[in-house]
């Protein structure tokens, strides 16, 4: 892709609406656009990092077995009727009306979609567990639409549910997803801790706040610094060693502000281990039971008898997560932008130094890029005639993890090569392939 030729509309300064540095670097490198109050359009460079973060979190579900669905933004209000939702909701839920004046809504969320589908289905016990996903967006009609994509009216989310026939199986998958959680957030290089979450009105239940520490979230997080070591690494997918896990990360005090006690705090935690400060959640599990299953009618025949399927959903910020990644790596003082390579919007951004008289550097741009390209590396070349520092500056902004600078100090066969933010090396072609290969791993 040539940079000419691409939609990447920069902007010269920091937006002044925006408050927090996600929001800023969004609107400065033309990621999104705002289309209205909470709403909006993701153009080609923040849409390629969402996709790819879609890709990272589908096939972590897929590894534990959950089985990917699509299903409508748009529902019918009977459901939530059914459920008792449908007043309870409140304003957040946006209500419309079709052409023949059936109620209708766009979807927060799904748990009564779903149910309505399991139910229609699943009728043995033997077809347990039923793990079901679908990535889609949602509306929310939040009083206070804020900080860009982070918190907006319409979000992309992958959200998760499991049907199981009792107690025990239930927490299973639970756990399942615990674990399936800390691995897609430990690929997107994020560094995101479970946290008791509150259960709402539901007594007995039980949930987690997956938690990432940044200064401008919302989040207000409680904590002992410990948690932060804890390992995951060897867990397997079976009940044992997934209780173990769970265990070892609630050994630690962690809690957000509903479930927060300064009394429990003080004296679980010692001084030189506290940690109080503030997070982005970017991904919430809960446990619900019979919740759902009950008043809609959602059973399985148990060896004759009716039983209740115990259920949980698993919700994951798709579209939160492009801002969550941006408040974890972006260094607004410098003003370079770190795109862990799996979700960055190019894999290598190629910088001749062009002249109006000579494009020599361009041509041998070209030749490089198509050797890159040959090894499926997803190039960008900045083929505009800007001086070689603006070039530098806009690429540190946007974020691009390699660069291949073309200019002077380019010999005979030997590229200048550099990871971002670091010094650069000469480097023949194969070797620049191997390490961006090995990066990407
Ligand atoms: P919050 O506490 O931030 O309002 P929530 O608890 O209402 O979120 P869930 O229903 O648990 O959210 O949704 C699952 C995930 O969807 C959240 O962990 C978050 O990452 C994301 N999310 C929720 N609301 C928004 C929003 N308004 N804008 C962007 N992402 C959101
Ligand atoms: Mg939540």
């Amino acid at each position: 892709m040539y940079f000419t030729k691409s939609f990447i509309p920069i902007l010269k300064n920091n937006p002044t609406e925006a408050k927090i540095k996600s929001h800023q670097l969004m609107l400065r490198i033309g990621m999104i656009k705002q289309s209205s109050a909470g709403i909006y359009s993701w153009l080609p460079l923040g849409f390629k990092v969402m996709k790819k973060i879609e890709q990272i979190v589908r096939e972590e579900q897929n590894r534990i077995g959950v089985q990917e669905i699509l299903m409508p933004t748009i529902q019918s209000s009977d459901i939530w009727k059914e459920s008792g939702r449908y007043e309870d909701y409140g304003e957040e839920m946006l209500r419309i009306k079709d052409r023949q004046n059936r109620e209708m809504l766009y979807g927060p969320t799904n748990e009564e979609l779903v149910t309505e589908i399991f139910r229609s289905s699943i009728k043995s016990y033997k077809s347990l567990p039923q793990l079901l996903y679908h990535i889609q967006w949602k509306f929310r009609d939040e009083l206070r639409p804020r900080f860009g994509i982070m918190r907006c009216r319409e979000f992309y989310m992958k959200d998760a549910y499991s049907f199981d026939l009792n107690d025990e199986e239930a927490l299973f998958s639970y756990n399942k997803f615990f674990l399936s959680y800390l691995k897609t957030f430990k690929r997107l290089e994020l560094s995101a801790i479970p946290m008791a979450a509150d259960t709402g009105p539901i007594g007995g239940n039980l949930s987690h706040e997956f938690v990432i520490l940044a200064e401008t979230g919302e989040s207000k997080i409680y904590t002992d610094k410990r948690i932060f070591e804890v390992n995951s690494d060897n867990t397997k997918l079976e009940k044992k060693s997934l209780s173990v896990l769970r265990n070892k990360f609630e050994e630690f005090y962690a809690v957000t502000d509903e479930k927060y006690n300064e009394k429990d705090f003080m004296e679980k935690v010692n001084d030189k281990y506290r940690l109080n400060t503030k997070g982005i959640e970017v991904g919430h599990i809960f446990y619900f039971g019979d919740k759902y299953s009950k008043p809609m009618n959602a059973s399985v025949d148990f060896k004759g008898q009716k039983q209740f399927v115990k259920m949980g959903s698993y919700g994951i910020g798709v579209s939160r997560l492009v801002g969550a990644i941006i408040e974890a790596k972006y260094d607004d003082k410098n003003e370079i932008m770190k795109w862990p390579i799996s979700v960055a919007p190019y894999e290598c951004v190629i910088i001749p130094a062009i002249t109006k008289n000579d494009d020599s550097n361009l041509v041998k741009a070209n030749k490089v890029s198509n050797l890159l390209n040959d090894k499926n590396i997803d190039i960008i070349i900045d083929d505009t005639d800007e001086n070689f520092s603006a070039k530098m500056k806009k690429f540190n902004l946007i974020g691009i993890p390699f660069q291949i600078l073309i200019g002077k100090n380019t010999e005979g066969d030997l590229l200048e090569f550099r990871e971002i933010g670091k010094e650069s090396q000469k480097l023949k072609i194969n070797q620049i392939i191997e390490i961006i290969n090995s990066k990407k791993k």
